[in-house]
């Protein structure tokens, strides 16, 4: 055969392989949420109460749907997804974040680009209605993976990102949740003269009401996004393992994506998000082996509090919690199904 025959072959060729790695598969595409981890329980719960967060969980997974299904990015969807639950009161994220201990709201977030293995994160922020919207421009906009404080609300005011006054995020039950646990701490404090460990207190009564999710694109592409106010009563310059990379949030498109909740502390010891992936990549575990290896079994031997929602490129996902309950969803063949409790 004439060489130039051989060039045109290998050219058509070629361009089928392309055609076809780019050629949206609309059958797989997911989108897995949290709202929080910890002790939601069907005694402390009344039936409003569950009413408005299944609402708001189904709300927040079609919005991210809408764009999975016109072809959207993964990035896209999980941006969207997030904002939702930022702008409502019900999550410890944007408006109804948690008070710190200086009775602040100080937000964290990050978003993760499995195909690109791109990240951004920020954290200590008080002024930007949605943390995950300036995380993304970190990611995309600045040569950086994480910025904080004062220098992040810098940067978001550059990239026209809307900024608020700190009292926009005030609801006055996280107020009184705080006031709270102020009290206990104080008075387990006088009791022990000072010397005794408040950690428990820390943790007591905390819905980790962070949020989170995961979602795998028609294009194949994972990604993640976590945001979250932290922890109740936290002190200053605390940073929680939601902005961490590797963490509380992970994407990378030959293993999974992940969105984590739970007391940060020990899921930043623990690298929970990067050792679910790590079990994945290397030890071809299901994303499902995985997730519960380390949300069941190395957190729990931690003592560390929480769940994990996981999904791979396959479209299997995972929601793993150790908590007694985790605000949880996914939507999947245009069917959305929303779960509170241990069911
Ligand atoms: N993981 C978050 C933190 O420690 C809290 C949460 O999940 O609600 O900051």
């Amino acid at each position: 055969m004439h060489k130039s025959l051989y060039l045109v072959l290998l050219c058509l060729l070629l361009s089928i392989v392309s055609l076809a790695q780019t050629k949206p598969d609309y059958s797989k595409i997911t989108l897995v949420i949290h709202g929080g981890a910890g002790t939601i329980t069907r005694e402390n719960m009344t039936p409003e109460k569950e009413k408005a967060y299944r609402e708001k969980l189904n709300e927040a997974l079609q919005v991210g749907y809408a764009v999975l299904i016109k072809g959207g990015s993964s990035l896209d969807a999980v941006e969207a997804t997030v904002k939702v639950m930022e702008d409502s009161p019900l999550f410890n994220a944007g408006k109804g974040a948690v008070f710190t201990n200086e009775e602040k709201n100080e937000m964290d977030a990050a978003i993760m680009d499995g195909k690109s293995l791109k990240a951004g994160s920020i954290a200590s922020v008080t002024i930007i209605k949605n943390p995950i919207t300036a995380a993304r421009a970190v990611m995309e906009k600045s040569e950086h993976v994480m910025m904080i404080g004062a220098g992040a609300e810098k940067f978001a005011k550059t990239q026209n990102i809307e900024l608020v006054d700190p009292s926009y995020f005030r609801t006055e039950t996280r107020y009184e949740q705080l006031q709270k646990i102020k009290h206990k701490e104080k008075t387990q404090l006088d009791h022990d003269g000072g010397t005794g460990s408040t950690e428990n207190i820390f943790t007591e009564g905390n819905k980790f009401g962070t949020v989170g999710a995961v979602a795998l694109d028609a294009y194949g592409n994972l990604a993640a996004a976590t945001s979250t106010g932290g922890m109740t009563n936290k002190r200053y310059g605390r940073v929680g393992d939601v902005p961490i990379i590797g963490a509380g949030t992970y994407a990378d498109n030959s293993s999974c994506a992940v969105s984590a909740t739970g007391h940060g502390e020990y899921f930043m010891r623990a690298v929970v998000a990067h050792d679910i992936a790590a079990m994945i990549k290397y030890k071809k575990y299901s994303v499902k082996k995985a997730a519960e290896e380390v949300v069941m079994k190395k957190l729990v031997d931690f003592g560390g509090e929480g769940g994990v929602i996981a999904l791979d490129r396959n479209g299997n996902y995972a929601m793993p919690f150790n908590s007694a309950g985790m605000y949880r969803g996914v939507i999947k063949n245009g069917k959305a199904e929303v779960f509170i409790y241990k069911e």
